[in-house]
């Protein structure tokens, strides 16, 4: 069977660094006034909402612009505004009548005797879409950016810090999102994704492969197997570092401990640090295994991922005794993460049944008696605890598809 490509989109946030952020604030006032002018103008104009979006955008600049000639238009707009920023700004305008006017529809379609509550926006904060012509130079650490000095519009530089940008992505209109000082430019980005055959397809495919994974509180993060059609073992992988991780929060976790113990006066700042500090690592640990996972499927040409479905609740499962911080409160990130990632590489992750998978042998669906992270069956076969558990659940993950 043929693979099939497709496209995702993800936005990425990324730190823009400049000195004009004043510049900044002029060109976004600028654009939620140009919104707010041409979202008044559709409402006077609603036929327009016929027309596709490109032709809405046009009727709205006749009515609005100068004509080639010279001439002003009946509903003649002053605007010191460049084009690409117009237009950005009316597509939103289009975007927020078209909301208003399936909102109201849908108001009157279900509660006829009511009173409308749905009141029409006055006023708009939008962050700045950027369409071509109003960026440029876009590299990995700067952008280039026209934005209104307070008496022209020119071109300003700017540093950008965060993540790569994948060479062979398209990348969508960037928005500048303002928050106090804070400037971020979020870059929607088109990519191609190798295979998007759903999974009932490929899992009837002559070859397939399947990575069964359970998630430990031990020093492994997570445990990893890769099995073939037959459900021969092609390779094994247990994903260390939860020891790492433990120790790097308890550390933390310690010094907030001791801090209040002291009764020394903790300030908020201090807290906040100490907690963004905890966050940090957290996210640097989901980051790392659900890469080290993604990275052991694509080498062993992994189609399907399959793990037990807990419904993300950790705490029910395995109870109060296991503390916050703990590799395993961080399974549901990771699998979020790794559910992104690996489908970013045509990979597709499917639930099964958490049912016996830990507590039946995957030899002979013995009973097991666990030792630590040991277990013996009631038929003498004997292995790693977890590595059972993710055999049983790459084994269901068949039986799910009927193989
Ligand atoms: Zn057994």
């Amino acid at each position: 069977m043929q693979s099939k490509s497709g496209f995702y989109t993800t936005t990425y946030k990324i730190r823009l660094y400049t000195n004009h952020l004043n510049y900044i604030k002029n060109t976004e006032v600028i654009y939620n006034e140009t919104i707010i002018k041409y979202y008044n103008l559709l409402f006077d104009n609603l036929k327009f909402l016929n027309l596709s979006n490109q032709n809405c955008l046009r009727e709205l600049e006749k009515l609005t612009i100068k004509s080639k000639t010279g001439e002003k238009p009946k509903d003649y707009i002053e605007q010191d505004i460049p084009m690409y920023l117009r237009r950005a700004a009316i597509n939103q305008a289009i975007g927020y009548v078209r909301s208003y006017q399936t909102a109201l529809n849908n108001h009157l379609n279900e509660e006829k005797k009511t009173i409308c509550t749905l009141n029409k926006a006055k006023i708009f904060h939008s962050p700045v879409v950027l369409y071509k012509g109003m960026y440029k130079d876009l590299y990995g650490d700067s952008i280039t950016i026209k934005l209104f000095d307070g008496e022209s519009w020119r071109w300003f530089p700017a540093k950008i810090k965060g993540r790569k940008i994948n060479e062979n992505a398209e990348i969508l209109s960037p928005s500048i999102v303002v928050k106090k000082d804070l400037v971020m430019l979020h870059l929607p980005v088109k990519e191609e994704i190798e295979d998007v055959t759903p999974i009932k397809e490929r899992m009837q495919q002559e070859h397939i492969r399947v990575c069964g994974i359970s998630f430990s509180n031990t020093d492994s993060f997570a445990i990893c197997v890769v099995l073939d059609e037959n459900k021969n073992i092609i390779k094994a992988k247990f994903i260390k570092g939860g020891n790492e991780y433990r120790n790097a929060t308890h550390t933390i976790l310690a010094k907030i401990k001791k801090h209040k113990q002291d009764g020394q006066k903790f300030s908020q700042r201090d807290h906040k640090h100490y907690w963004e500090k905890l966050n940090n690592i957290s996210d640097y640990y989901t980051h790392r295994v659900s890469k080290e996972i993604v990275d052991f499927c694509i080498k062993n040409q992994v189609d399907v991922i399959s793990i037990a479905d807990m419904e993300e609740d950790v705490s029910k499962h395995f109870g109060k005794k296991v503390g916050k911080y703990s590799p395993i409160y961080l399974r549901k990130r990771i699998i979020s993460y790794l559910q992104y990632k690996a489908f970013k590489q045509g990979i597709l992750m499917t639930k099964v049944r958490r049912n016996y998978t830990a507590s039946k042998c995957y030899i002979c669906r013995g009973e097991l008696k666990r030792n630590g992270s040991k277990y013996t069956c009631e038929n003498g076969h004997q292995g790693d605890y977890f590595f059972n558990s993710a055999m049983n659940i790459a084994i269901m993950c068949f039986k799910k598809f009927g193989k």
